[in-house]
């Protein structure tokens, strides 16, 4: 029994979509630090990254939980929905608080995939985690913003048109509240790389597109502020919630990747003339795993049925994300356990997913940033910052 009944079509075809894109793909892509172009284009053909967006923009206007079944049947194939995921929801940002002008601009061809919106930049080197204190800067010069600072992990750019960027258009010290006094806009890649944006990428333990940014009197339109100026943290945070929730699927397929590939291996592979999984202390891990995969999908699939009745779920989408980001990096651990010598090989790919899906217990949202929330805010306790 899984907890994954809900729109077995969708789910179906991605399934098959993926039988295109093998392990070999994703494996070869790792060894080279390769962005996956054919695969996003073949999603994106497919109407699977536009699916949030609302009909009358040329989406299919679906809610999140359609969403969360196509990200977690990617994952659950063996690869990996993180080089495309932010499309679908960035562009959240653009329909909630953009204006009209700016919608029928741009989401129409975001859904038809003649432009990439998924790059989001907030993080910096110097605020981390404490986003508040972000320091990069956008000062009003007659019809255009000049952006100045940086920003680090920002995933993407790269293969990305449009980037929704958080900027402080106040300083933190001149506001009532902390976090009053930042903006969210709308920066065209295609004009700003090399004309005071600098884009290097960053490498690290996985394959991820990820970048530093660097601005220096980067001019963006007045034009491409979204919402109001000073407003820019509380739009951001409408989308975290959509994101956690996503991510958190995404890692539900990944931990039934590795279920998977755990179980049919200790079943087939045979030491002291017996299948390894007729061991329990091999079996039960896996066994373990199961368990705690299908609570963390009821939790995933509670959120998202939260978020799409049109509440803002932000404990359900944090408790969501932490329950799922931690019976995928389990079931990874078990995986490799499951598999001696061979789990480190790449051609078993258990490695390489073993990688991948450790970011999520630290990005977009780190566990312990998620149990202070449950802790302040459904249990009142007091905040330690
Ligand atoms: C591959 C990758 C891709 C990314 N993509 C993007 C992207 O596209 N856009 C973007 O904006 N960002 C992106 N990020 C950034 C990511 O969201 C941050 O790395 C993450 O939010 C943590 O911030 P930090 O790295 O500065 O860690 P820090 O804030 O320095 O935290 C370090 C550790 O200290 C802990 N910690 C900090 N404060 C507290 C506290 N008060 N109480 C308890 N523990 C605390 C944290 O939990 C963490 O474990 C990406 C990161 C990676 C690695």
């Amino acid at each position: 029994m899984t907890v994954d009944n809900s729109y077995t079509d969708i789910r179906d075809s991605v399934a098959k979509l993926c039988k295109d894109f093998p392990d070999v793909y994703w494996r070869e892509l790792d060894e080279v630090r390769g962005y996956p172009t054919s695969f996003v284009q073949a999603l994106s053909d497919a109407g699977y990254l536009s699916v949030l967006i609302p009909e009358e923009y040329g989406g299919s206007g679906l809610p999140l939980s359609a969403a969360c079944a196509i990200l977690e049947e990617i994952q659950r194939s063996g690869g990996n929905a993180g080089a495309c995921h932010a499309q679908m929801y960035t562009m959240g940002t653009l329909l909630r608080h953009g204006n009209e002008r700016q919608k029928e601009k741009y989401l129409p061809k975001i859904a038809s995939g003649d432009l990439r919106l998924q790059a989001f930049g907030v993080t910096e080197p110097g605020s981390g985690t404490d986003t508040t204190r972000i320091t990069t800067k956008a000062v009003r010069d007659g019809d255009h913003y000049v952006v100045t600072g940086q920003k680090v992990f920002i995933s993407r750019v790269e293969h990305s048109d449009l980037m929704v960027l958080l900027v402080r258009t106040t300083a933190r010290e001149e506001c009532n509240k902390r976090t009053d006094g930042m903006s969210v806009l709308l920066v065209d890649l295609r004009d700003a790389v090399g004309s005071g944006l600098t884009v290097n990428p960053i490498r690290t333990m996985m394959n991820h597109a990820t970048t530093e940014l660097f601005f220096d009197q980067l001019r963006v339109p007045v034009e491409n502020l979204i919402g109001e100026e000073g407003k820019g943290f509380r739009y951001i945070l409408d989308g975290m919630n959509a994101e956690r929730i996503l991510i958190a699927a995404e890692c539900i397929g990944d931990a039934r990747w590795f279920i998977e590939k755990s179980s049919a291996y200790a079943s087939q592979r045979e030491v002291f003339g017996q299948p390894i999984g007729k061991n329990q202390g091999v079996q039960f891990p896996i066994a373990r795993n199961h368990v705690q995969t299908e609570a963390a999908a009821l939790m995933v699939r509670h959120a998202a049925d939260l978020f799409d009745s049109g509440e803002r779920p932000g404990s359900e989408a944090n408790m969501a994300k932490l329950l799922a980001s931690e019976a995928s990096w389990a079931a990874a651990d078990v995986c490799i356990q499951t598999h001696g010598g061979y789990g480190f090989t790449e051609e078993y790919d258990v490695e390489r997913k073993f990688r991948e899906t450790r970011l999520y217990q630290v990005a977009p949202i780190s566990t312990n940033l998620i149990l202070s929330h449950v802790a302040t805010h459904e249990l009142d306790m007091p905040k330690s910052f």
